[in-house]
């Protein structure tokens, strides 16, 4: 059981909400699992389609949806093709299945996710100070949406900016102002030419 007054106030909470039961240690360790398998797998598959490797142009084709917009807004986020969406959501909840989480657990780190994803794409200029190296700020992500090359091969993080870190891809820069997109590729705004885009590239690309 927990023993410091902050701990026993969340179990506190948790308990009132019926998920205390669910909340032992047992799922602690799957969660916290879950929450590294799930960030360093988005991590890995947002970097393989972003580095622009011929091998990879499929994975570009579909990620480059989400990169050609040219204005970031808090809906950026959500300007991701159906099939990069349908990927990374097995990618986040298969994990879960598989190390037997229910859904009270899992469904909030969603959702954090969500607003995190949501946030990065804001007009706001988060960095979150000296957790900048360990977690994905809003000042981090926008580096990553920029049309100049020293600044869009970096920063793949999803949740964690530590992964960049470590692999050397952590990429930091003071500029208030940028261009973002996709130099040479412009996508229309309608949703059947942002779902067509992907195939058309591919056709051109063979
Ligand atoms: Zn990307
Ligand atoms: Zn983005």
């Amino acid at each position: 059981m927990p023993e410091n007054w902050l701990s026993n106030y969340a179990y506190a909470v948790l308990d009132e909400r019926g998920i205390a039961r669910a909340a032992n240690r047992r799922y602690t360790a799957r969660l916290a699992l879950l929450t590294v398998a799930a960030a360093f797998g988005g991590t890995a598959s947002r970097r393989c389609r972003c580095c622009g490797c011929s091998r990879l142009h499929s994975l570009w084709a579909f990620h480059s949806v989400h990169h050609t917009q040219t204005q970031l807004t808090f809906l950026s986020a959500n300007r991701i093709h159906a099939v990069e969406q349908l990927t990374a959501g097995v990618i986040m909840i298969v994990p879960a299945f598989v190390l037997g989480l229910p859904q009270k657990l899992w469904l909030p780190l969603l959702f954090a996710q969500l607003f995190s994803e949501t946030a990065q794409h804001a007009r706001v200029t988060w960095s979150f100070g000296a957790l900048h190296r360990l977690f994905v700020s809003p000042a981090f992500h926008v580096i990553h949406h920029s049309t100049d090359e020293r600044e869009y091969n970096g920063n793949y993080g999803r949740v964690f900016s530590l992964w960049d870190v470590l692999f050397g891809t952590f990429v930091h820069s003071e500029r208030t102002s940028r261009r973002y997109g996709v130099e040479g590729m412009d996508v229309p705004e309608r949703l059947t030419a942002q779902f067509l885009h992907p195939f058309r590239y591919l056709w051109t690309q063979r």
